[in-house]
């Protein structure tokens, strides 16, 4: 296949060449008829065509020297003629489709080619962007946690504290626990070192991924208040806690849980859901110890199946009961696991305002909540290998 290729490439250039054969001998040969060229028997060139006119006969002389300018002549011209022959062989015998050369992609003109047209952005004032979804906790809600069978969330109040806040946060984690804390703006409200401190540790239980509300500026008994001092109280802690958060709080404990028709009445006008709870862990009320307020938080969880649990974050006794109530915890859902009984599922408040089944909440509609129930259901299994390993 390679040699007939050959061979049809010395074809196409000899036939490419041909009218470079045909200029040369036009050129080099003389006497070869040419379109146009004067016929046979044409009239002599130079001296001797010059003294045939004259009717005057040529010496030698004469004769040598035009012999020697015609010879002169002749050599100029064939040196012409065969440097023309050389150059239209040289032209006629290249043609770029004899030998194929590599073809070079067009390059289109910027007056060729389309100028992009800009795509108009929609401008916010022309498309509004859509509105956000609502936020679970409007609506005007109470919950309690009595009916929550099985089911139990841990509530803080009073804070944000920096020193205590964040011991609970870490037991928090170490089960794979998200909770409520319920705080109030004048303790990290202002410019004080105390406030800016207080300011971190609630960024930090947002950044844990742990619900905020609200508890009023001042913890003051709200039933006690008139306008217009009991609309700050609650608008005014509103609005820095959704400043420092990102979030307005719908969720909303009153200070002591004290309540009147005209407070409930300014709650669920601003959409807010009021969270009270089923289980008192004591943690305000003498003695301040650690194991009173262990053992209290544990017989209630028990004895209502779970429920909402009242805990304030501003005191050590309470950051040092949370571990030793989360272990005893546990360690009743291993005892449960092991037996075959239903655990008691530690929840958010989210999970409080999902549709619910035969007065069971129902299986979490969205991935969020999904997500973090199955995180706690793995955390305990394996905890509970761990220690029925350690048994063993
Ligand atoms: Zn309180």
């Amino acid at each position: 296949m390679a040699e007939l290729a050959d061979v049809w490439v010395h074809v196409g250039m000899m036939v490419m060449a041909a009218p470079a054969v045909r200029v040369a001998v036009l050129v080099l040969v003389p006497g070869v008829a040419r379109p146009g060229a004067a016929p046979p028997g044409r009239r002599p060139v130079g001296l001797q065509a010059a003294h045939r006119d004259q009717g005057q006969p040529c010496n030698e002389d004469e004769n040598d020297a035009h012999r020697r300018s015609l010879a002169a002549l002749r050599a100029i011209f064939e040196f012409v003629r065969t440097r023309l022959a050389i150059f239209a062989i040289i032209f006629f015998s290249t043609p770029t489709y004899a030998t194929p050369t590599p073809t070079v992609s067009p390059t289109p003109s910027p007056v060729a080619s389309p100028v992009p047209v800009p795509v108009p952005v929609p401008s916010p004032a022309a498309s509004p962007a859509p509105a956000p979804p609502p936020d679970p906790f409007h609506g005007g809600k109470s919950i309690s946690g009595f009916k929550a069978a099985n089911h139990v969330t841990f509530t803080f109040d009073d804070g944000p504290d920096y020193h205590n806040t964040p011991a609970i946060l870490d037991a928090l984690d170490a089960y794979n626990i998200k909770a409520t804390f319920f705080v109030c703006g004048y303790r990290f409200g202002g410019k004080s070192e105390t406030a800016q401190k207080n300011r971190e540790t609630l960024a930090e239980i947002v950044k844990r991924g742990h619900l905020v509300g609200n508890h009023t500026w001042n913890h003051l008994v709200l039933p006690q208040q008139q306008e217009p001092k009991l609309s700050w109280e609650i608008d005014k802690n509103a609005e820095l806690i959704e400043r420092e958060t990102g979030r307005y709080p719908y969720l909303f404990r009153p200070p002591f849980g004290s309540l009147s028709p005209r407070i409930a009445k300014a709650l669920a006008k601003r959409g807010l859901t009021t969270v009270m709870w089923s289980s008192d862990s004591a943690d305000t009320k003498k003695p301040f110890k650690t194991e009173k307020v262990h053992k209290a938080a544990i017989k209630g969880i028990l004895k209502n199946s779970g429920g909402v649990v009242l805990f304030h974050d501003t005191h050590k006794w309470t950051a040092k009961a949370i571990p030793l109530v989360l272990a005893d915890l546990q360690a009743e859902n291993c005892r449960r696991l092991a037996a075959s009984e239903p655990v008691i599922e530690v929840v958010n408040l989210d999970h409080f305002f999902i549709p619910k089944v035969g007065g069971e909440p129902a299986p979490s509609p969205t991935p969020e909540i999904s997500a973090q129930r199955q995180a706690w259901r793995s955390q305990l299994e394996t905890a509970c290998k761990v220690a029925s390993a350690r048994n063993d």
